[in-house]
């Protein structure tokens, strides 16, 4: 019985094939009137379950690697690879939340929420349930028929949590999700992201330029720089979870990724 549970755990080690890696990427945008060397040489990767944070300056190629890892947009250079399958294209998955939250107006909350699963041809009843689940997950069950507009940003920012999370993919990419709400909204997402995030153990790529969020938030910090846009170091967060402001350590963190981007 030993013997069997040593296999079990032996598939599960830290040399395990990552969920997401990012080989030498680059990215060029080439135009007749200028170059923007976006990525360059750009090498990391992420475990299953793991949180991951992009954190660097505007403009050093966070939405850029975004994009590329989403699928959006493909490499100059180097590849990515989801469990050591190259990345070709877009995916289920990944699931995509954005800052602007991309929400359709004239459907509601519940068709929203349901717009993946219908891309998919899961039928009525299971994705009724689905959706259902979804909404119950984000706490937004009372508002399934509400429209966009009739929410708040924290709470359309559940939405498109919930639609990213309904077709189940593996990994939740967000560029910015909560850049354009209030501070104290913020705090509340970031407590919900993570109660989710450990209750479907997800894999999580999550693009920010706050410094603070990102150390809030994650077990790794990737940190950029600009031109090129490129990896300045990655931070390992060892910071007991839940995670407060006013720890020492959390500062410290603080102060060494700030440092590393030079704010
Ligand atoms: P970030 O998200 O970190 O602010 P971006 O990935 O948006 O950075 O941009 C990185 C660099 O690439 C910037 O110099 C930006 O102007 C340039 N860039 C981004 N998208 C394009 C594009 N489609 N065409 C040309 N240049 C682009
Ligand atoms: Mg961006």
């Amino acid at each position: 019985m030993a013997g069997l549970s040593d296999a079990a755990s032996a598939t599960q080690s830290p040399n395990a094939t990552p969920k997401v890696v990012v080989d030498g990427v680059d990215k060029v945008y080439e135009s007749d009137r200028q170059r923007v060397e976006a990525l360059a040489d750009v090498n990391f990767s992420v475990s299953e379950g793991e949180f991951v944070c992009l954190v660097g300056p505007s403009g050093c190629g966070k939405t850029t690697l975004f994009r590329t890892i989403a699928g959006l947009e493909a490499p100059t250079g180097g590849e990515i690879r989801l469990d050591g399958e190259a990345v070709t294209g877009p995916g289920t998955d990944r699931g995509m939340v954005f800052q602007e939250y991309g929400l359709f107006p004239w459907r509601t909350v519940r068709e929203n929420v349901a717009f993946g699963l219908e891309e998919q041809g899961v039928d009525g009843a299971e994705r009724a349930r689905r959706v259902e689940e979804m909404l119950d997950l984000v706490g937004l069950g009372e508002f399934a028929d509400a429209y966009p507009k009739e929410l708040s940003g924290g709470m359309k920012q559940r939405v498109g949590i919930a639609r990213a999370l309904a077709v189940a993919p593996e990994i939740l990419l967000a560029d910015e999700p909560f850049g354009s709400v209030d501070a104290q909204t913020r705090d509340m997402l970031h407590e919900e992201l993570l109660r989710i995030w450990s209750e479907t153990g997800k894999t999580v790529l999550f693009v920010t330029h706050d410094v603070e969020e990102a150390v809030k938030l994650s077990d790794r910090v990737v940190v950029m720089a600009a031109d090129p846009g490129r990896v300045r170091e990655v931070v390992d967060v060892d910071v007991d979870r839940p995670r407060e402001r006013t720890d020492p350590a959390f500062a410290e963190y603080v102060d060494r990724v700030r440092g590393l981007i030079g704010e």
